[in-house]
């Protein structure tokens, strides 16, 4: 571990040690997006460790914050060598987010610093991702009550989310942490959440994979025709991670972004072969073309509750076992 004003190659001042900006207000004032400065992290009790993961918009490190174990997001300048305003606008929407959200499935927030460096330092998940997980078990599945188990952790996650009404964007298994031991998964990366009431949303956000058909800008049947999109684009990506949990396979497999951008739209889904005959209408429901016939996620963890309770209570995992609800039924 060192010490963070090392790691980061600052020259110290007395009354100053970490920021160009002599008061926090001066600095708070400047950020597109308000952050309160109860967010900030006193950079004093914060040592850097080893790199857990290096992207294009951020470097990943596990360090320590007051004695504890924690991940420490920093966000990389771009190729100006400068942080771009929209990567900066993205990390102040996410730090902004995360601290706003409380839930056992989702990556807890512990605070954030925007100078000298933009960092977001939450808990440690020291399990990795779940997208690395089912690469290293594959051609395995996990078994039926562990890949449940996952799903109803992500829908309760994702119906807290909606309830506080901030659509998520982004979900799909490299956002999906785990714990040390892989029994429970924690949702992550705000980068791509906003507040539903925020405006009316057209853009594209996410991965093509995991996005839902309403959400392409380049629609190859419709060109030209704007789509308005709601939080039930996160029920579509969320069929995938379980189509993905069940199968241990990735959505459009060897296709190329814009052949999964037509296949979508083309109302394409994955195969519903190898899915146990129970699950196939909630998969069917919350890939729907239409966003309204996709279910809610209270519907779906209630759903997903039952089926794994009817796992639980029986060795064998035959079909006849089940007898369950359309999740649609409800709407
Ligand atoms: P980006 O927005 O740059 O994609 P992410 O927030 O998705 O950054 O983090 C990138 C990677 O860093 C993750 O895929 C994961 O491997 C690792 N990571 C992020 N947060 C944590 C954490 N809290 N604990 C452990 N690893 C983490």
């Amino acid at each position: 571990m060192v010490d963070t004003k090392d790691f980061l190659n600052l020259e110290p001042s007395l009354s100053n040690p970490f920021g160009k900006f002599s008061d926090i207000d001066d600095f708070c004032a400047q950020n597109v997006v308000h952050i309160d400065k109860k967010l900030f992290i006193d950079l004093h009790q914060l040592s850097i460790g080893p790199l857990l993961s290096e992207g294009p918009y951020s470097l990943v490190y596990e360090g320590l914050y007051k004695s504890m174990p924690v991940a420490i997001k920093i966000i990389q300048p771009d190729r100006s060598a400068n942080v771009s305003p929209e990567r900066k606008e993205k990390f102040q929407r996410e730090v902004l987010l995360l601290s706003k959200v409380k839930h056992d499935n989702i990556v807890k927030f512990i605070g954030a610093s925007m100078e000298p460096a933009m960092m977001l330092v939450t808990e440690l998940m020291r399990g990795g991702t779940l997208q690395k997980y089912l690469w290293s078990i594959r051609p395995h599945c996990p078994d039926l009550k562990l890949s449940l188990s996952f799903a109803l952790g992500i829908s309760r996650a994702m119906e807290y989310l909606h309830a506080i009404g901030i659509i998520h964007r982004d979900l799909k298994p490299s956002n999906l942490l785990l714990t040390e031991d892989k029994t429970k998964v924690k949702l992550a990366d705000f980068g791509l959440a906003r507040e539903e009431a925020d405006s009316e949303m057209t853009t594209e956000a996410g991965a093509y994979r995991w996005m839902a058909p309403e959400m392409f800008s380049i629609d190859p049947i419709k060109i030209g025709v704007k789509k308005y999109y709601n939080h039930k684009v996160d029920v579509y990506s969320f069929s995938m991670v379980l189509w993905e949990l069940l199968t241990n396979s990735t959505p459009f497999k060897g296709r190329s972004n814009i052949m999964v951008a037509y296949a979508t739209a083309t109302k394409l889904r994955p195969s519903m072969d190898n899915i146990p005959r129970e699950i196939e209408p909630l998969l069917s429901s919350c890939w729907a073309e239409d966003p309204a016939d996709r279910p809610e996620f209270e519907q779906i963890s209630d759903f997903i509750a039952n089926i794994l309770r009817n796992v639980c209570t029986s060795e064998t995992t035959s079909p006849n076992l089940f007898e369950m609800e359309n999740p649609t039924s409800k709407e």
